[in-house]
């Protein structure tokens, strides 16, 4: 049986970006950028008022109280031909561009208008409340190199420079099969001997929450031709198909079967973990990559972040140090390794006055969902270590974002 370790490493082995295209800046979200992005301009392009107030000339002021003629007003949006000529100042509103002449902008709390006069009580600091041109970047300054995850702030500055469109590594189509005779869905009336699908909710939730959606997303019953027609469907239509339930070898379990029957090359399909031992990895020509999860929920959740969304991340063009995202963290109690396996224990975070800890959590081990439900991750607990003690530091893989 192969280590976690080598079966990552063959995955990745596996793997090549999907390509590039061109999306619109508004639905780029979460996608990896595929090209660097420029200034295209100063940034501010002006120099800009930072306040509602007044654009002067510091040495008018350089007494107090002082009086100086109200000449003109630029609001922003406009341009700033007028210029402040001594004794004089003009209104600027928050974002307008800096009228010619003018070094500072007093804000208007700390001034007194009447008519076409304007008096200034406290001092001021020449340059105050002024954004110069530039100082945020340069025009051609590089803001963003290729492989930059597209969030809120990001797309926010590419509009900034002018980018409608961006080039953006492809994103995978991926089809979820869960699989079980078993299974209904949350909607459904339930008997005694059936069981909702949490799965797919569950992977769809994951998936979405990192920008990724599915094309399909069907339930099988165990019958080996059903799961292998609708095998070879998703393979038509999709770059990657994750499949549950049904992959070890109990007499109903036909996934493997079927995912051979379609011509897939299997790599693997038992790995030194626990949970989640049953995990096959299958490709097709063509960048097709086939993950068959075992049907336990906790199997499920480990396999999917320990494997699958690395994956998927690498699919998308990202780095392979960024792809599995990790952190590490002393654990709080001792936890007994096993021999020849990895365990994936169950962890909350939590903080003390000397910073986060990861506290394993009881389970009832890889059906346990309500455990899973109250976890951030699971402890990474590597094969024949003994006991580790509580302080030890160990790896972390996240699930959802820690405290
Ligand atoms: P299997 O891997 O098909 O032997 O399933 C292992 C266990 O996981 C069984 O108890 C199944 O009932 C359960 N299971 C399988 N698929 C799901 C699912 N989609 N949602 C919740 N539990 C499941
Ligand atoms: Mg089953």
């Amino acid at each position: 049986m192969i280590t976690p370790q080598n079966a990552f490493e063959i995955i990745l082995n596996n793997i090549h970006f999907l390509g590039v295209v061109t999306k619109p800046l508004n639905e780029s979200m979460g996608y990896l950028l595929a090209e660097e992005i420029f200034t295209d301009r100063d940034l501010p392009p002006a120099n800009r008022s930072a306040m509602d107030g007044f654009a002067v000339r510091a040495e008018d002021l350089a007494e107090l109280s002082c009086t100086l003629r109200l000449i003109g007003e630029v609001p922003a949006g406009s341009p700033a031909s007028q210029k402040v000529l001594s004794g004089t100042c003009i209104r600027v509103l928050t974002g307008a561009v800096i009228p010619p002449g003018a070094d500072t902008v007093v804000i208007v709390e700390e001034t007194e208008e009447s008519g076409d006069n304007v008096t200034f009580l406290k001092p001021l600091k020449k340059g105050s409340n002024i954004r110069w041109q530039g100082e945020e970047a340069r025009k051609g300054e590089l803001l963003f190199e290729c492989g930059m995850v597209l969030g809120a702030a990001q797309i926010g500055l590419c509009a900034t420079v002018g980018k409608a469109e961006l080039k953006v590594f492809s994103r995978p189509r991926i089809a979820l099969l869960c699989t079980g005779k078993e299974l209904r869905d949350a909607s459904e009336p339930v008997q005694t001997h059936e069981i909702r699908n949490s799965n797919g909710p569950a992977l769809l939730t994951a998936l979405f929450e990192k920008g990724y959606a599915t094309i399909t997303n069907e339930v099988l019953p165990d019958v080996e031709d059903i799961i292998s027609e609708k095998l070879g469907q998703a393979a038509e239509e999709n770059d990657v198909i994750i499949l549950t339930g049904g992959v070890s070898v109990g007499k109903y379990d036909f996934v493997p079967e079927a995912i051979k029957s379609i011509g897939a090359t299997i790599h693997f399909n038992k790995v030194a973990m626990k949970p989640g031992k049953p995990f096959l990895y299958a490709t097709m020509p063509d960048n097709l990559h086939i993950f068959a999860l075992p049907g336990n929920p906790i199997s499920v959740m480990t396999g999917f972040y320990e494997f699958v969304l690395p994956a998927l991340n690498r699919l998308s063009g990202m780095a392979e140090e960024q792809c599995k995202p990790s952190a590490f963290i002393p654990i709080s109690l001792e936890i007994s390794s096993e021999k020849d396996r990895t365990i994936f224990v169950l962890a909350k975070i939590q903080w003390d006055s000397t910073g986060p800890k990861a506290v394993p959590l009881k389970s009832r081990g890889s059906a346990d969902l309500t455990a899973g439900s109250r976890a951030h991750g699971v402890i990474v607990v590597p094969p024949d270590k003994g006991e580790l003690q509580a302080g030890n530091v160990l790896e972390f893989r996240p699930w959802r974002s820690l405290p």
